[in-house]
């Protein structure tokens, strides 16, 4: 996640701001880039890695917010577990079902 802006070696180049693919960064009433949306930054570094003055420093840890790909699994999983429900159980099959 995104830690901080140094705004005594930011050189205003707007950078960081293009290249954010959350909008994590905007400029304020004072011209200064500034970390708007903390919470959104997904900790690609793309900001760290462009800004020419290093002027960004970014963790590596995420932030805390569901993962697409759990959530996508939970999705998933509930789904299983209702065509689990639904479907004939396995030992109907093998011991002479009604026609
Ligand atoms: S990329 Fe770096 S130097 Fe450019 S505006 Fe952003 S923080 Fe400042
Ligand atoms: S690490 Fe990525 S998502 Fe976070 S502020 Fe920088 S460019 Fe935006």
């Amino acid at each position: 996640m995104i830690e901080s802006i140094d705004l005594g070696t930011c050189d205003g180049c707007g950078v960081c701001l293009l290249v954010c693919p959350m909008d994590v960064i905007r400029v304020d009433e004072g011209g200064r880039y500034v970390i708007a949306y903390h919470d959104d930054c997904m900790s690609c570094f793309a900001c760290e890695l462009e800004c020419r003055r290093g002027s960004i420093r970014v963790e590596p840890q995420r932030a805390r917010r569901p993962s697409l790909l759990v959530a996508a699994a939970g999705a998933i999983g509930s789904t299983g577990d209702a065509r689990d429900e639904a479907a004939p159980k396995a030992d109907s099959h093998g011991s002479g079902e009604t026609r």
